[in-house]
């Protein structure tokens, strides 16, 4: 990192972490951002951070305790909006990251919404179906006070789907007293859900790929792709691709990675996982134990979809795509941008490249405030011509200015936060 940055009293200089990687892109942005830079500060601190107890009963009778956080970073455009995680390495500092990259990430793409994430810090796959159901609901009446359709709206992430939402929609609704379908967003369909909503981020990432190859000459048909994630984002995403002809040679899970050179049948893979929870023990494919060795794969166009900070100036340097979509949160550091861009390698960043999951959950929250839902068709066109104009408006930005499509999406984005905040005005 290049600057020092102020350390809020409630993180350790040890647990910094991702949110250091935020305020490293925010002090890029800052020099472009001319008069508005004096409200640069607004960004580097979230509005408002609850984190919780979540006590449950296990099934055997003992008690366990989950540490659990939603935090608001910023409200300045509309309510505060992003998914919750249910993962053992949850931290603060992630948590306020990725709340601040949805800040980032709704601007970019203007939907009318601040940014905020929740999570909790557990291993969901060491709970039972009812151990998860009691921890989803006690979570949800803790940050009760903060949620609401109109105030902070979450949605899936990591490890939660719309099982989870319906849960959090129930609970939220019985301490309400009456049901509130706009309060979560990835919604099953039968509570108000929107069609499309589930495959929205890797259809995004797919849309924005196709953008970036046309720009660098590439032909989809043929073109090979690498793909670490293979859950809601990184599973579509390597169906899309492979559906219009590109070969998936490399897929990492969290268990392992598989590779074939002539590119993998993604449909049996998808059937695989689907029964064994992951890709290793895939018959039609290479496994591949070293994990490191699948940044080296020859491949045109790679997709982290999976967590933080995993491309770092450690492997930057041997990863041979011309081209990578960011289906994760934050997954590249700023040192790692500065190698990557330095190759000539095209990063199309998370807060363009996987908006289409948040964008159709602005579709899914309007559908139910008017309770007049639209058809799988409706909604693919619009994301697509949202996620389309997104990415043109970064790009043609990022050729005027000569700097990175991340630099340029946080410019846009960051402009229009802070002239939000500008307008409003300090309150007193
Ligand atoms: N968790 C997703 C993201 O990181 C979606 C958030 C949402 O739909 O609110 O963008």
């Amino acid at each position: 990192m290049s600057t020092p940055h102020e350390i809020p009293s409630y993180l350790t200089p040890r647990d910094i972490g991702p949110w250091g990687v935020y305020l490293e892109q925010i002090d890029r942005v800052t020099p472009y951002l001319g008069s508005l830079a004096r409200w640069v500060e607004t960004l580097k601190r979230p509005k408002r951070i609850l984190i919780v107890d979540v006590p449950i009963e296990r099934d055997d009778g003992s008690i366990a305790h989950f540490e659990g956080y939603r935090v608001q970073h910023n409200t300045s455009r509309g309510p505060g909006k992003g998914g919750v995680r249910f993962h053992q390495d949850v931290t603060l500092s992630e948590v306020m990251a990725l709340s601040a990259w949805m800040t980032v990430k709704n601007a970019a793409v203007n939907v009318p919404y601040g940014g905020a994430k929740g999570g909790i810090r557990v291993d969901p796959k060491t709970l039972s179906q009812g151990e998860l159901q009691r921890m989803t609901r006690r979570y949800t009446s803790e940050i009760n006070i903060i949620i609401g359709p109109n105030k902070d709206i979450p949605a899936p992430d990591v490890n939660t789907n719309e099982k989870v939402m319906a849960w959090m929609m129930d609970t939220y609704s019985m301490n309400m007293g009456s049901t509130v379908s706009g309060v979560v967003t990835g919604k099953p369909i039968s509570l108000g859900g929107s069609l499309g909503r589930q495959e929205a981020t890797g259809r995004g990432v797919y849309v924005v790929g196709c953008e970036a190859a046309a720009k660098r000459g590439l032909e989809i048909k043929g073109a090979r792709v690498a793909i670490q994630g293979f859950g809601n984002v990184g599973g579509v995403a390597a169906r899309l691709f492979a559906e219009a002809g590109a070969k998936v040679v490399a897929v990492q899970d969290h268990v392992t990675t598989v590779m074939r050179d002539s590119g993998i049948d993604i449909p049996a893979l998808q059937k695989h996982v689907a029964e064994h929870g992951s890709v290793d023990g895939f018959k039609g494919a290479e496994l591949v134990r070293d994990r490191n060795s699948f940044w080296e794969v020859d491949c045109d166009i790679l997709i982290p979809a999976a967590l933080e900070q995993q491309i770092s100036e450690v492997n930057a340097n041997k990863i041979r795509a011309s081209i990578i979509l960011e289906g994760a949160n934050g997954p590249t550091t700023p040192a790692a941008d500065d190698i990557l861009n330095e190759k000539g390698v095209l990063v199309v960043p998370d807060v363009i490249a996987n908006a289409g999951g948040v964008t159709v959950s602005y579709f899914e929250w309007v559908q139910d405030f008017s309770s007049f839902f639209w058809t799988e068709d409706e909604i693919n066109q619009r994301l697509t011509r949202i996620m389309r104009e997104a990415f043109s408006a970064v790009w043609q930005l990022a050729q005027e200015k000569e700097v990175s499509l991340r630099t340029a999406a946080f410019i846009v984005a960051c402009t229009r936060v802070l002239q939000a905040r500008e307008m409003r005005g300090l309150y007193p």
